[in-house]
């Protein structure tokens, strides 16, 4: 273990480093554009430079190999100086875009134009103009803004393994692009928009959609498959803008797919159900006279699976059937990035919670009882959006005496229910996931649902007291100290906790 001092500091590192990560993880400030942590180092925006004992002149620190007894400044004069001219280069052909560029407000390169104080060009010649276009169907580029750091290049072939995007031409014409008929298209492709330090590439879902400044974040879970990307959900007047991935190496690195991106559609959707008819209360009334059966959807967060199983219980229902979306095969990527075939957030906290068996039967114990009478009454909890009911659950549910449906979007049962509670999404409430690893995981409150739909956690334990079943209504942290003693909401953090739970 080489040792090092940084601005004045010894310090023991790993010897197959580069001078830049360590700079960073010291919390020292080194200005960067080329460099990411996902990425292989390029070295070829020159912002990172640093002084070394061992060397006269200021060294890409992105690139450089540390050594023993070597010493390390980030700070000073000259260091500035260096800076300040690189990011001068960097700003010859760049247009004063910012009043209308969709990265103004989160942009590396406004943020070290104001530390370096680099407001006044020098530059009396005309600005290289390059092309503005589509790069695929999310996609779109303005050239001009580029400054050729290669992080969606890398990315491509790195990560995502497609390589779609190139840089052409040379010198300062130089340019992001793709090969003619090949547009980047792959399942990971906005994540590129995320990593340009500068407006060049822009989500064509967020274009002109708000100011950042306006806008406010709350971290998250991707809800789109049992992978539990981190997220944070930018929020402007109550609509979801955009979904970014938050980084955490443990379940998705810095990177989310473009379905699970793109997939917040419902959330603001016509097809919402917000007519309520009958209440919750009606379930306790009507549990004590017929026999029920139960149906959850493993979109339901750990609060909410544990209430139904409580309800159950307290119904002494019959069978309990089980919603699940699973598509085709798990896409694993060649930077390790994997897109999961179930496309439910909380399978693994079911199986746990009911038995994998259980799970795996689906719905058709349920279809059963409601078709030979041994169930009268049924209570659905779904909430997987765009999932088609099967035709036998419908067709089974229409005869039952009693039929509740809690769900997100208007379907055919909902239209005959006795009793229809329009439910939250995922980003309208609180919560935790476990993810296909037994990763428990918070979701966030970002927006607020429409008037008429209530918090499962909520309803379900109003329920359940009025079954005698449980004293009081707590907060959905409360149910979910019930449901995990072991775990409270501070203990998981914004990170996770792996559990138990484990992979199927
Ligand atoms: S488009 Fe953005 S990420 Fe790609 S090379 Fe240009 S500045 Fe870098
Ligand atoms: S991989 Fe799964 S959890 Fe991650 S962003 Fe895509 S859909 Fe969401």
């Amino acid at each position: 273990m080489p040792t090092i001092k940084l601005n004045g500091k010894d310090l023991e590192v790993d010897g197959k480093d580069k001078l830049l990560k360590i700079c960073l993880e010291q919390g020292a400030f080194v200005p960067h554009y080329c460099w990411h942590p996902g990425l292989q180092p390029a070295g070829n925006c020159r912002m990172c430079l640093v002084k070394v004992s061992n060397s006269k002149k200021l060294e890409v620190s992105c690139m450089y190999p540390v050594a023993d007894k070597m010493e390390v400044s980030t700070e000073g004069p000259e260091i500035d100086a260096g800076r300040k001219a690189v990011l001068e280069y960097l700003l010859i052909n760049h247009p004063l875009d910012c009043p209308i560029c969709d990265k103004a407000g989160e942009c590396d390169l406004q943020d070290y134009t104001y530390k370096y104080r680099q407001g006044v060009s020098r530059f009396d010649e005309d600005k290289n103009i390059r092309h503005t276009k589509d790069l695929g169907p999310n996609i779109r580029i303005w050239g001009n803004r580029c400054i050729v750091c290669t992080r969606c290049v890398r990315f491509c072939e790195e990560v995502a393994g497609t390589g779609e995007l190139c840089v052409i031409e040379r010198g300062d014409r130089s340019v992001v692009d793709v090969f003619p008929g090949i547009p980047i298209d792959n399942p990971l492709s906005l994540n590129v928009v995320d990593i340009c330090p500068v407006g060049a590439l822009i989500d064509k879902n967020f274009m002109y959609a708000a100011r950042v400044w306006f806008t406010k974040r709350t971290e998250s879970v991707c809800a789109s498959c049992a992978r539990g990307c981190n997220i944070d959900i930018t929020v402007l007047d109550n609509d979801i803008k955009r979904l970014q991935p938050r980084p955490n190496a443990e379940v998705n690195q810095y990177w989310m797919c473009d379905e699970g991106r793109l997939n917040t559609h419902y959330v603001g959707s016509e097809r919402r159900l917000t007519r309520s008819t009958g209440t919750s209360l009606e379930i306790a009334e009507t549990g004590r006279r017929l026999k029920f059966a139960g149906i959850l959807s493993t979109y339901a967060t750990i609060e909410e699976m544990h209430l139904f199983k409580k309800l159950m219980e307290a119904l002494q229902a019959g069978a309990v059937g089980f919603l699940t979306s699973v598509r085709g095969q798990a896409q694993k990527f060649p930077g390790g990035f994997v897109i999961e075939a179930d496309k439910t957030p909380n399978r693994a906290y079911a199986a746990q919670l009911f038995g994998e068996e259980a799970v795996a039967r689906g719905i058709a114990p349920v279809v059963g009882d409601l078709q030979s009478g041994a169930a009268q009454g049924l209570l659905l909890m779904n909430g997987i959006p765009d999932l088609p009911l099967p035709a036998d659950l419908v067709e089974a549910a229409r005869k039952a005496q009693f039929l509740a449906v809690c769900d997100i979007l208007q379907n055919p049962l909902a239209a005959v229910a006795h009793v229809v509670i329009p439910a939250t999404t995922w980003a309208e409430k609180d919560g935790t996931f476990m993810n296909i690893d037994g990763r428990v995981q918070r979701i966030h409150k970002a927006v607020e649902p429409p008037v008429t739909s209530r918090a499962e956690s909520q309803w379900l334990q109003e329920v359940l007291v009025a079954l005698g079943a449980r004293p009081a209504v707590v907060s959905a942290e409360g149910v979910f100290r019930e449901a995990l003693p072991e775990l409270t909401y501070s203990k998981i953090g914004s990170l996770g906790v792996k559990t138990n739970g484990h992979r199927r």
